[in-house]
């Protein structure tokens, strides 16, 4: 949608950010944001869901990196949102159902590789994701059998 174009290319240019690749809208790619050139890989953002997916990576440039991968997607993800929401009153059920167990995926990587304890976990992400540590040692336990 030309609207969501135009919009995405005012907030590269607001946030000082560089479009390494325009990709295609696919639900199976991985789209990124690279800190140290300040660059994103996003798709043209033809529907709302392509638009989040823009946002996030930009987000991530936007809200800055973590040692914890948890806290950087959670970070991207809510201004992501938020942002789609203030400016398109966006609210996308599928796109949020999805970052949430992406940003689950990354909560169980940052105990089994970063060794970070369950009490690290912020409260609001633990909200958002609704889980609760007996899930996570739950889940950790599989991955470990
Ligand atoms: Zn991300």
């Amino acid at each position: 949608m030309v609207e969501y174009e135009t919009f995405i290319k005012d907030e590269l240019k607001k946030h000082k950010i560089r479009v390494h690749k325009w990709g295609k809208y696919d639900e199976n790619e991985t789209y990124w944001a690279y800190f140290n050139s300040r660059r994103v890989y996003i798709p043209v953002p033809e529907c709302s869901y392509s638009l989040l997916l823009s946002l996030h990576e930009i987000g991530h440039l936007v809200m800055g990196n973590h040692i914890y991968g948890h806290i950087a997607e959670y970070k991207a993800e809510m201004w992501a949102i938020k942002t789609a929401f203030e400016k398109f009153n966006i609210k996308n059920e599928e796109y949020e159902s999805t970052g949430r167990n992406y940003i689950y995926e990354n909560i169980l990587e940052d105990i089994l590789v970063r060794k970070m304890e369950i009490d690290e976990i912020p409260k609001p992400i633990m909200k958002w994701v609704r889980t609760t540590p007996t899930k996570i040692r739950k889940s950790i336990i599989k991955y470990k059998l």
